[in-house]
Order: C-alpha cells, then structure tokens, then sequence
C-alpha cells in the first residue's frame, strides 16, 4: 500500500501527520505548533536530529533566522535589537 496523505493535507518534512511541526511563525517567532519563543525544546530536537551530520550547516541556518529575527522583533515592539545568542546559538555549539 502506497503511504499518501489524502488530498489537501500536506505532509511536510517535519512533524508529518503526526502532530503540527514546530516551525517558527513570523514576525513572532514564537512556534505555531505550542506557542513556546522559537527555537522551542522541540523545534530544536528536530534540527539537531536534521544536521546531525553537519554542525556547521546547522550554526550557519540558525545565525540566519536569529538576524532576521532579531530584525523583526526589534520592529515589532519597537525595542533595540536583543542578544538572541542563547536562544539560537548557543544550545547548537558542539559540547
Ligand atoms: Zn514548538
């Protein structure tokens, strides 16, 4: 049997069908899938599970979304920019 995902419900690469996943929703980047400040306890699992093989990849996408997260919220709430390290580097630096 085929595994197919009835008609207009999208099987996306991460989470499946089995729960919503854990992706940044913008300009918030808090998680649409529980509501944590992305990268939730989750969303961070699955990325280091994704780039288990590639680190370096992994430290150069988060880099990426902290500075256009950083960008966004600093918009939004018409704040200066905070450090946003912890939340997107530092759990993802090898031990
Ligand atoms: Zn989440």
């Amino acid at each position: 049997m085929p595994d197919l995902a009835p008609a207009g419900e999208p099987v996306t690469a991460c989470g499946g069908r089995l729960g919503r996943p854990h992706l940044p929703m913008r300009p918030l980047w808090r998680c649409r899938a529980c509501g944590a400040e992305w990268p939730c306890q989750p969303a961070r699992l699955s990325l280091l599970v994704e780039y288990r093989d590639d680190r370096v990849a992994l430290l150069v996408y988060l880099a990426t979304l902290m500075n256009e997260a950083g960008d966004q919220l600093a918009q939004l709430t018409a704040q200066p920019r905070v450090d946003l390290t912890d939340r997107f580097l530092t759990w993802a630096r090898p031990r």
